[in-house]
């Protein structure tokens, strides 16, 4: 560890200093409390699984399989992969522990996601996620409640600038096939002005293309045929009752029929919730259908909704969090008040007051450390207090002095 290189955090990688680990909470305790509304539990998955679970799932010429994955080969030899998202490990789980006999399933999830991309602003080698997964309901209304928890829960946090809801059908299987043929034949005649990846993408997943982030790639399906052309009649009503429900909630939508999601598994009802305050990197919570996911896996059918948002990318945009609480600091006045105030601090805290021994120096001191840790009161202990248990409280804000039982002083100071 001599070499310096070596004490640095790894490129793309954070320390959480504790007003960062303050944010991620606060992201993480709202998801919380808006969950428990729509009946959601925590589920928490490993934090690498067997590289497949990704690899196939998420679909080899999407990026992340493609050029993001963490992947290494563990000392037994098995390919092992650190979390890229959220919702394979989860399709996993239910596989494995056979959760599909108790369907309906809401699960929320918070997590470090890894994925070697070129760090930026918002975008990140190691970033962290919450997001919600929806089992075993395939309706339009399923889909319309997992985009409302979805807004809720960003309502919720109070961000800063407009958001704006994005969604697109990719319709079901049978529309995606006739799409797909439609989408080929038109792109073929382009096929040499394509970049690498989008020609790879052309044999093996053309509809990722729609989501490649290449401008001349971005230029040529400008003239592409729309996914909504190619739609089932059941699909197109589907994707109506889905913008009919979150419609009577007055959740407003736009409807971008180029939106396909970077991943394999999806289906259906596709959406992003895009901030005006991020620049390039705008989308904040991302998600979609993914009724073959789990089937495709080796598990039984089970249909699945959920979404996932970048914490990281949430925090650019939260408002300042309340200021921190301001404790209490106990004071002895004297060497021989000590060990008493040692005993105070303790029982404040065991009374559930945050309280700070202030030790060593003179008592003018001991004040200015108190204001140092923008404590509202100091509890100040001489030979009286200690003999009595009746203590003296200053505000420090008013300089007001009071004196208080020991056992009163949470009600007395309305702590
Ligand atoms: P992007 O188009 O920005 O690369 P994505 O489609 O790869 O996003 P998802 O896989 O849908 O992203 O992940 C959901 C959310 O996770 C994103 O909307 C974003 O907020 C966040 N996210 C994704 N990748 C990163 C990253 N490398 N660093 C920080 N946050 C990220
Ligand atoms: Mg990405």
């Amino acid at each position: 560890m001599s070499d310096s290189k070596n004490l640095q955090p790894v490129r793309g990688t954070h320390d959480l200093l504790p007003e960062a680990a303050r944010v991620q909470r606060h992201v993480v305790h709202t998801l919380q409390t808006v969950t428990k509304n729509y009946g959601y539990q925590e589920i928490a998955t490993p934090m690498f699984e067997f590289t497949e679970v990704f690899a196939r799932t998420l679909g080899e010429t999407s990026d992340v399989v493609s050029k993001e994955m963490y992947s290494f080969s563990d000392r037994g030899g098995e390919s092992l992969t650190l979390r890229p998202e959220g919702t394979a490990g989860v399709a996993r789980s239910v596989i494995s522990n056979k959760l599909y006999d108790f369907l309906p399933l809401k699960y929320w999830y918070t997590g470090a996601m890894f994925r070697y991309e070129r760090p930026q602003k918002g975008r990140q080698r190691q970033f962290h996620q919450v997001g919600v997964e929806f089992l075993g309901v395939s309706t339009p209304l399923a889909d319309a409640e997992t985009i409302a928890l979805g807004w809720h829960f960003l309502q919720q946090l109070q961000l800063e600038g407009n958001l704006r809801l994005e969604i697109n059908s990719l319709g079901d299987e049978a529309s995606r096939t006739v799409y797909r043929t439609a989408l080929v034949a038109y792109l073929e005649r382009y096929k040499t002005s394509l970049s690498a990846d989008s020609q790879e993408r052309l044999l093996r997943n053309p509809l990722r293309i729609l989501d490649s982030k290449d401008a001349g790639d971005q230029e040529i399906i400008t003239g592409a045929p729309s996914l909504k052309d190619s739609m089932s009649d059941e699909a197109t009503a589907y994707f109506a009752a889905v913008q009919e429900y979150l419609s009577l909630i007055n959740i407003p939508v736009v409807v971008n029929s180029r939106l396909v999601r970077g991943l394999d598994y999806y289906s259906h009802t596709a959406f992003e919730i895009i901030s005006d305050g991020l620049g390039a990197q705008a989308t904040v919570l991302a998600g979609g259908r993914y009724d073959g996911l789990i089937e495709m896996m080796g598990g039984k059918p089970t249909a699945g909704i959920g979404w996932a948002a970048g914490i990281e990318r949430l925090a650019l945009l939260l408002p300042p969090l309340e200021a921190l609480p301001r404790p209490v600091a106990v004071i002895a006045m004297a060497d021989a008040q000590e060990q008493y105030a040692f005993t105070v601090v303790q029982n404040l805290r065991g009374q559930g007051i945050m309280a700070e021994l202030i030790t060593s120096g003179n008592v003018a001191k001991k004040f200015k450390k108190a204001n140092k840790i923008n404590a509202l009161y100091a509890v100040l202990l001489g030979e009286e207090e200690a003999a009595t248990g009746r203590l003296t409280v200053k505000n420090l804000d008013s300089g007001e002095q009071q004196k208080i039982a020991i056992e009163e002083i949470k009600k007395g100071l309305s702590l």
